[in-house]
């Protein structure tokens, strides 16, 4: 058991060539807790300085790394993944006050999974294999797939260590070393994550975690000419910055950004199943997760139906302290955000959007009273292609529509720039066939939301994303592949 400190640290530190370190500027900015508006800690605001230390340090790591043993590799990230689970506890409440979350939440769903992520692709490593393209009696072709060199991973603060490493364990698995920063909202488990890298014995240099904003540190990350691939985590506004720096500059990039998605419910649906499962796929995380189901489509013949109970269920849940193991919903996870998300609901109404439930702010009692909680919000009677119908919110809204038949339905859920996930509630299969080939995503549930197993390609359609990543997709990405061609 790592003898790990409960107390946050004042200051989180860079983690470069295998040292804690301040920022070169020695400037910081506020980190604050969501649920309760108080600055807690302070983020360095790192520059292109700190961002050059860590790729020569990387480099300095890389040929050692990308040579060693995959079961040196395997060995190492399991233990990562060994040591987060056994300081969850520790983990989990980082993320809570960084988030806002409930704490429930991070300690089921944002901490195991960083754990299983790290130990997946710890088997990843091991089980690698490239391809063979026989021609015949007179020649063969082979495959080879070498680590890319330094790598770049940047990711969000919805699932803040969940994302992280969801980049960071297959880059490493493949060989590369990294040059990473998380969200500059929720810092706080990536400082700890570098102290349990310390601790398993990953050596000096192969994970270089830097902490900073976007513009200073992020873009920098993204135009350093010797990271070679980019993968990132973010909204869609960020990765058209991000490719167009690393088009012209011929990197690999991997996008997975923002999503509207579309939750399509049919009359013939299990009901019972698809109103739980629907009341977690709105409001889940305060409806800060990517896949979540923001428009909520309903045949006409249950639409009264399904209102009346969606509301009754939502209307039922708590929202409060992210401490306290009754709240269903925590804090949004800022200030800023909390304001966007006001605005979108006023946006709403300004549109001739009905406030069927929720709509304002909540002011819990005790030590939240000044946090930023928002009411579970429902909404009805806007057009499929107004602006809340069509941009991303990604806050604890959702809109609610109805259709006739399975054409509209579809019409209604492609109806959208964006093509990340959809779910799809129906006991006619053929029909579940059917609507998955057509709706525009790159991830379909049927019956079922946020079933994830790790092997499965992840990524989006149109402006939710380039590339995929899971699995192999992600450890192709981080490799280079060259065929050699023999002939006999
Ligand atoms: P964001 O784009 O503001 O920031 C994401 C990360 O990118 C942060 O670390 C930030 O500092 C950095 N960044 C911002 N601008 C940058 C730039 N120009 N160059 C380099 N780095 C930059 O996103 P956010 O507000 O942190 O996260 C919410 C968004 O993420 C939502 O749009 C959500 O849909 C999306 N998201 C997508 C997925 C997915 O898998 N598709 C998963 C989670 C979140």
């Amino acid at each position: 058991m790592l003898n790990m400190n409960l107390e946050i640290p004042q200051h989180i530190e860079n983690y470069i060539g295998g040292a804690f370190m301040a920022p070169t500027n020695n400037q910081y900015f506020d980190n604050i807790n969501p649920a309760t508006s108080e600055v807690y800690s302070h983020i360095p605001d790192s520059t292109a300085t700190d961002v050059q230390l860590a790729v020569v340090a990387a480099q300095k790591a890389f040929p050692a790394w990308s040579n060693a043993s995959s079961d040196f590799r395997f060995r190492v990230l399991n233990k990562i993944a060994e040591l987060i689970e056994e300081n969850l506890e520790t983990l989990a409440l980082a993320e809570t006050n960084d988030n806002g979350k409930p704490l429930w939440l991070s300690s089921k769903v944002d901490i195991p999974r960083a754990s299983e992520n790290f130990r997946f692709f710890a088997t990843g490593a091991l089980h690698f294999s490239s391809e063979s393209h026989s021609m015949g009696n007179s020649a063969v072709n082979y495959t080879l797939r070498k680590a890319i060199g330094v790598v770049g991973c940047i990711s969000p603060w919805n699932l803040p260590l969940y994302l992280f490493t969801w980049k960071i364990a297959p880059a490493l698995a493949a060989g590369n070393c990294v040059v990473a920063k998380p969200s500059e909202v929720t810092p706080m488990t990536s400082y700890l994550l570098a102290r349990i890298c310390k601790e398993a014995g990953l050596p000096d240099g192969v994970l270089n975690i830097i902490h900073g904003n976007g513009p200073n540190c992020g873009s920098e990350i993204v135009k350093h000419p010797d990271i070679k691939a980019i993968s990132f985590t973010g909204s869609t506004r960020a990765g058209k910055d991000i490719a167009a720096i690393a088009a012209p500059m011929f990197k690999k990039i991997s996008l997975e950004l923002g999503g509207k998605n579309p939750n399509i419910i049919f009359a013939d649906c299990d009901w019972e199943k698809m109103m739980r499962t629907t009341v977690q796929s709105s409001f889940a995380n305060q409806g800060q997760i990517c896949l979540c189901g923001s428009r909520i489509l309903v045949e006409e013949s249950i639409y009264e139906k399904f209102k009346a109970d969606f509301i009754a269920r939502v209307q039922a849940m708590q929202v409060g302290d992210p401490l306290d193991e009754n709240s269903k919903q925590g804090a949004v996870v800022s200030k800023v955000h909390f304001e966007k998300v006001m605005g979108c609901i006023e946006l709403a109404k300004q549109e001739g959007g009905t406030i069927l439930l929720g709509g304002k702010a909540v002011q819990p009692e005790g030590r939240c009273a000044n946090g930023y909680f928002i009411e579970p919000t429902i909404i009805e009677n806007l057009a499929p292609n107004c602006r809340t119908n069509m941009e991303e919110i990604f806050g604890p809204v959702v809109t609610i529509q109805s259709f006739k038949t399975e054409d509209e339905a579809l019409q209604k859920a492609n109806a959208s720039e964006y093509g990340l996930a959809a779910t799809i509630w129906t006991q006619n299969i053929s029909r579940a066939h059917r609507m998955a080939a057509q709706v525009q995503s790159g991830i379909i549930w049927v019956n079922c939301w946020l079933l994830r197993d790790l092997r499965t390609p992840f990524g989006g359609f149109k402006n939710s994303g380039v590339g995929r990543e899971g699995g192999w997709e992600a450890m192709r990405f981080f490799t280079e592949p060259k065929n050699v061609a023999i002939e006999f």
